[in-house]
């Protein structure tokens, strides 16, 4: 297995790496990353939703002290904020870091309105999300992410390893072959905290103005942002 990643070779390393084991290539990915990287050069930006649940789990087998941020909208459903805490005190070696926005919802909103997420979710979203986490990626040469393949159509083409264009390093994602009931499945046997709203239909969760329960079956992402045409925060697209 090659030990550093360029911007070169980033495909052969993701094709390099075995899925038959049984977290389907996540945990080679992962003793592979941070043997690559040191502790202050990579970073989980967690949801703490579900992947992310065994993501970390998985993290801490190999990083117990790794460094996770959490971006901060100060919009999250409280459920979120509660599973943050019961995952710091299941594993307090853990950085958990809670990332905040330069400007507070009250600045926000004297700068560009009330409820700018309504008028205008991409602005809102850079403000809240993409400019926070380019902050915390200006001193990390990559960043790990939980999506999945089967997520939705945008996510179908994710490698192990990912050439990211946008925060000009690499974007690492352990778990793209890993199945909505694998995760479950793990989260189970691990008996590990989740977001309870993951009980009330939501499937995907972030900012409660723009998550809406998915009550048909398909993708995994319909509820957020559901009829605005946006699919995504911005932290995945060029
Ligand atoms: S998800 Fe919605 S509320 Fe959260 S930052 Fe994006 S637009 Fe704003």
């Amino acid at each position: 297995m090659t030990s550093t990643v360029t911007f070169e070779n980033w495909r052969q390393i993701s094709s390099d790496f075995d899925v038959k084991d049984e977290t389907k290539g996540a945990r080679a990915v992962l003793d592979w990353a941070y043997n690559a990287y040191t502790a202050e050069q990579i970073v989980y930006a967690s949801s703490f939703g579900a992947e992310a649940i065994v993501l970390i789990d998985l993290i801490q087998q190999v990083k117990p002290d790794a460094h996770i941020v959490f971006l901060d909208t100060g919009l999250h459903f409280l459920e979120t904020y509660e599973v943050i805490d019961k995952m710091e005190a299941r594993f307090p070696s853990l950085r958990i870091e809670r990332k905040q926005p330069a400007i507070t919802l009250e600045e926000q909103a004297e700068q560009y309105g009330t409820a700018l997420w309504k008028r205008d979710p991409n602005k809102c979203c850079e403000i809240r999300k993409v400019i926070p986490l380019r902050e915390t990626l200006t001193t990390k040469q990559a960043w790990i992410s939980g999506l999945r393949r089967e997520q939705s159509p945008t996510r179908a083409n994710t490698e192990f390893i990912n050439k990211d264009d946008k925060f000009k390093n690499i974007k690492i994602c352990p778990l793209i072959h890993w199945t909505w009931e694998d995760v479950w499945s793990y989260i189970r046997r691990k008996d590990l905290p989740y977001n309870k709203l993951h009980d009330q239909k939501y499937p995907s969760i972030g900012c409660f103005p723009c998550t809406q329960p998915v009550l048909a079956e398909g993708d995994s992402r319909a509820g957020r942002w559901a009829g605005s045409g946006k699919t995504e925060c911005g932290l995945h697209t060029r």
